[in-house]
């Protein structure tokens, strides 16, 4: 039996995010607030912690509200089996073969049947639907105007795949990609809305520790901070590809041998069961290494949360990578791009999409490249001073959450006014 479980959301107030707004912003966010002054909003995805869609409706949801606009967020609750099933199907539209069985399938839909009875004894104004494991409740619910939100990675899916998932997907009012590439064809275009996620810069995560007390941080983590630190914060997930940040790291070694390496993917989101497999992948082809440091647990923190630990490895690292092959937008990349941290990023569209090769970071096609890369910032350090100071700008431009904020405020009010 399948339900939807309501998230308790922290309370955040707008007015301390004013000045993340430029003036022209606000110009355009202070009439659409009273205009949209008492809707009901709804989102609702598969998990409220693990991953960045959590990541980001745990800042948009209370500021919504704040500003008058009844938000609510609720999640996914429903059987193992059901995670294992839309794991396959992130990976099929990701641009894995797709393998599920009809049986697979039925049990996708009967529990989205549950979903959206559920959601028709409800009763708001616009229902934003993410990602595929939420997005057939419309066939059993669909009350306009419905928005679905896709954010991953829908360059190459399986077409087979996408035939099964189109006629619930074209169902929608609305659907927001993280990229124009990402719409499959046969959508109207009044139907396609393109929006990059963002960044909450005064969550725990990133309100940037300084370089002195994340260095403190990581020591007491077992790293050496005499020594040189690349860094993954990423779940443990095939397409983040964790092997090849190894592999990378095996090559940055052979000439910078004091080089520490740490991937860390905490297992906190229910809707990935493949993390502990792996991660398993990972610690074998790792082992005996002990200048590689794998944190998969929180309890490998202590004393540190997740939230801390994340913002010092993305303050304190020399580099950090997101080697990433498919990625619909990488928070973590801007994440420490907001940090100032010199990020290499991997060949996924996404990701191309947030980093100017060169100018605010580096994009690496290969593992190969990426260790070429590496091993010359690691030399010289200080030539990249530059590129930090532009990856800042370049979120600071267009990747913050009050950019986001705006940009749901004008998608609600087009969908509402058709
Ligand atoms: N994250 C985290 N702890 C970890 C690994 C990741 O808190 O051990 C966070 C990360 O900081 C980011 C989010 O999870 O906020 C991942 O978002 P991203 O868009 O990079 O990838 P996704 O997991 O959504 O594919």
């Amino acid at each position: 039996m399948a339900r939807l479980q309501k998230v308790s959301i922290e309370r955040r107030s707008i007015r301390k995010y004013r000045s993340f707004f430029n003036a022209n912003e606000l110009k355009r966010f202070n009439p659409l607030r009273k205009e949209l002054n008492g809707k009901r909003i709804l989102h609702v995805n598969a998990t409220p912690i693990g991953g960045g869609v959590a990541e980001m409706l745990q800042t948009l949801i209370p500021l919504q509200d704040d500003i008058g606009l009844k938000s609510d967020w609720y999640v996914i609750d429903a059987p193992a089996r059901f995670f294992v099933i839309t794991k396959e199907i992130h990976n099929g539209l990701q641009g894995k073969q797709f393998t599920l069985k009809k049986s697979d399938l039925d049990f996708y839909r009967s529990v989205n049947r549950e979903l959206g009875t559920a959601l028709s004894k409800m009763n708001y104004d616009i229902a934003v639907i993410h990602d595929p494991q939420p997005m057939a409740l419309i066939g059993s619910y669909h009350q306009p105007p419905m928005i679905s939100r896709i954010h991953i990675d829908l360059s190459s899916p399986d077409r087979k795949l996408l035939k099964f998932l189109y006629p619930y997907l074209s169902a929608y009012e609305k659907t927001v990609f993280s990229l124009k590439a990402f719409a499959p064809k046969g959508l109207r275009n009044d139907q396609i809305v393109v929006l990059p996620p963002a960044i909450d810069p005064l969550n725990k995560k990133n309100q940037a520790f300084g370089l002195q007390k994340s260095r403190k941080m990581l020591k007491k983590l077992g790293l050496n901070i005499c020594r040189p630190i690349v860094s993954q914060v990423s779940r443990f997930d095939p397409w983040k590809n964790p092997l090849g940040v190894v592999e990378a790291y095996q090559k940055t070694k052979k000439q910078i041998p004091d080089v520490q390496l740490i991937l860390m993917g905490i297992r906190r989101a229910k809707d990935d069961p493949e993390a502990v497999k792996i991660y398993k992948q990972v610690e074998k082809a790792t082992k005996g290494d002990p200048d590689i440091h794998l944190f998969h647990d929180a309890k490998q923190l202590a004393p540190y949360t997740n939230e801390e630990v994340v913002n010092a490895i993305q303050v304190a690292s020399d580099i950090i990578l997101q080697l990433s092959i498919r990625e619909g937008f990488g928070l973590t990349v801007t994440e420490a791009m907001w940090k100032g941290s010199v990020v290499i990023g991997g060949p996924a569209a996404g990701i191309r999409s947030q980093i100017t090769d060169q100018k605010d970071g580096f994009i690496a096609s290969t593992p190969s490249v990426a260790a070429k890369d590496m091993v010359r910032i690691l030399k010289h350090p200080k030539s990249e001073a530059k590129i930090g100071k532009a990856a800042q700008k370049t979120v600071r431009s267009k990747h913050l959450i009050t950019h986001q904020l705006l940009a749901h405020l004008e998608l609600y009010k087009d969908a509402l006014t058709g």
